[in-house]
């Protein structure tokens, strides 16, 4: 079988025989980010799943005061990238709001510095539309090695 490349570290793998479709590798940092989309898609499509999720974080954060506190003073880094997003949703919100559909917001959040592999990650970067109503979207800008051009 031809080998695939990974969606989460682009390393090529073979894939299994028994799974069509493989497109993230078996490292087990692969199979959580494969978890965490299947959970993403799943949040956006299922409403009770969503609801379920909600009460279960609810419960979560009640039997675990003030982890957040210290996530957030551990981690300055996505506490800053989590307040640049929220930022974008609350402009988004406003302009709503307000019918004018025009939202000021830095247009590029540059988020992880690069991450060396063989097709030389650049680095990872957000791209937060301006005009079209859609999430912001990851993007992993790699360099193309000359034999894969
Ligand atoms: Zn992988």
């Amino acid at each position: 079988m031809e080998p695939v490349l990974c969606l989460n570290c682009y390393d090529f793998f073979p894939p299994s025989p028994r799974h069509k479709n493989q497109s993230y590798c078996m490292k087990p940092e692969c199979r959580r980010a494969k978890k965490a989309a299947w959970k993403r898609a799943k949040m956006q499509t299922d409403p009770q799943f969503r609801k379920d999720q909600q009460l279960s974080n609810k419960k979560w954060v009640q039997n675990n005061p003030g982890f957040w506190r210290r996530y957030r003073k551990r981690n300055p880094e996505k506490t800053e990238r989590n307040r640049i997003l929220q930022r974008i949703r609350n402009q988004r919100r406003r302009a709503k709001r307000q019918k004018t559909g025009v939202v000021c917001s830095p247009l590029i959040a540059k988020v992880d510095a690069s991450i060396p592999n063989r097709f030389g990650m650049v680095g990872q970067f957000w791209l937060v539309p301006v005009i079209a109503k859609v999430d912001p979207l990851k993007v992993n800008i790699v360099e193309i090695p000359m034999c894969y051009q």
